[in-house]
């Protein structure tokens, strides 16, 4: 017999040859097997490894720390920015609420923000987050549909909790959950085609106990993949839902409702946005059923707050103001290789102006900083040169020579 056939797993005994994998360790050797069955113990003990620690830290941020907090991320956006606040710090008094003799039961405070795609909606969510140090899922409506239908089931948003809650039960339960597109799952029953609507209302309805609180069986490593897995029950009582959507079309609606109509609609790209931004702000619950959510997910969604369209002057300060500005971090890469970046405020407004007529929004400030500076990017690193000069006819240069302006013609 060799050497190598003599081999065995040192915890279960199996020879090299019954294994399909047998990894050397110092003075022991462990089979594909044993690895799996450890994983699994190592999954069950972080599940049960419970602490306390998340809540009570929470409990020290009152309201006006966590609106100083998101400030220091997300330029403007006030009522937003306090609304969170405020709903945030009462969802946690909620999980810290003792248990009384009284009958008040506070009810959870998730959230609904309506606004464009790119204002921050996400930033928002993932700031709070961040703040609290609690995990969170980025789930896109979009995605979901009733069980049994091509695509997601509502559990899966629970899976991509517990994967960023690194299978903490205990941290996941206690988590955000971040849902995007909500407006994309609204009801389209003013379309007479469509007989059964597995992704608009089904979807809804199956979303509303998860809303709510529930207990739910969750497949740990997500749909079907992955059949003879152990499900992990999940508790959706102390998850915060943030959901976010741009409802197009919905000011038309709010317009209708404060009776506006008369003064009719302009035909200019301008006065819409402005139609908007003036209408946004009085939004309420009634506007989001007339959208097509159904009543009982708009009751669990009882925070309504909104977005405003980013202005020149919100977008110049996003380049450079919040604590991860994307200035900023070009600021630390160029540092790395010793080099000092200087942008012209010239150049930042160009750059601004150009966002704006390309019609890219907040994220596309991103897109074009990379256009400017990835020639530098590429060629300065190694060399003697210390300082990068970038000034509005450097900026223009670079981004005549790029194909960013096609994105315009798309948009
Ligand atoms: P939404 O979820 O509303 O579509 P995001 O939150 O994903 O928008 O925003 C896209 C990007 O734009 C963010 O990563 C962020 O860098 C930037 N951004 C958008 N709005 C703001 C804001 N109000 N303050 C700071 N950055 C913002």
């Amino acid at each position: 017999m060799s050497k190598e056939e003599g081999l065995e797993c040192s915890f279960c005994g199996r020879k090299k040859a019954e294994t399909n994998l047998l990894i050397a360790g110092l003075d022991a050797h462990i089979c594909d097997r044993c690895i799996e069955q450890a994983h699994g113990i190592v999954v069950e003990e972080a599940l049960h490894s419970s602490n306390n620690e998340i809540s009570k830290d929470v409990m020290l941020k009152k309201p006006t720390t966590i609106k100083a907090f998101l400030d220091d991320y997300v330029i403007g956006q006030e009522n937003t920015k306090k609304v969170m606040s405020v709903a945030v710090y009462n969802h946690y008094k909620r999980l810290l609420q003792p248990k009384t003799d009284d009958d008040i039961e506070i009810q959870k405070s998730n959230i609904i923000i309506v606004g464009e795609t790119g204002t921050g909606k996400t930033l928002v969510a993932k700031t709070v987050a961040r703040m609290l140090n609690v995990p969170l899922a980025i789930v896109d409506a979009t995605v979901l549909t009733e069980a049994g239908y091509v695509g997601e089931d509502v559990e899966s948003i629970l899976t991509r909790l517990l994967q960023a809650a690194d299978y903490n039960l205990e941290k996941a339960q206690n988590g955000i959950v971040f849902i995007d597109e909500i407006d994309k799952i609204a009801r389209k029953s003013d379309n007479p085609s469509i007989t059964r609507d597995v992704s608009g209302e089904g979807v809804q309805q199956a979303l509303l106990k998860l809303l709510e609180g529930t207990t739910v069986n969750v497949p740990p490593k997500g749909g079907r993949k992955h059949p003879d897995q152990k499900f992990i029950e999940v508790n959706t009582e102390n998850i915060l839902f943030i959901a976010g959507g741009a409802f197009d079309g919905i000011e038309k609606k709010i317009s209708k409702r404060l009776n506006l109509q008369a003064v009719g609609f302009s035909a200019s790209k301008k006065e819409d946005s402005l139609e908007r931004n003036n209408l946004l702000r009085y939004i309420i619950p009634k506007d989001l059923k007339d959208f097509g959510l159904i009543p009982e997910i708009i009751g669990r969604l009882p925070v309504l707050t909104y977005m405003n369209p980013l202005d020149k002057g919100a977008l110049r300060a996003i380049l450079t103001e919040p604590k991860n500005a994307i200035v900023k971090q070009y600021e630390k890469l160029f540092e790395m290789d010793d080099i000092e970046l200087v942008i012209t405020e010239e150049a930042l407004d160009f750059i601004v102006e150009k966002a704006v007529e390309y019609k890219l929004g907040a994220r596309g400030l991103r897109s074009l900083c990379e256009a400017v500076l990835t020639d530098a990017m590429f060629e300065l690193p190694g060399t003697d040169n210390k300082e990068l000069h970038v000034d509005k006819e450097y900026a223009e240069a670079k981004l005549n020579k790029s194909t960013i302006k096609k994105l315009k013609a798309v948009s």
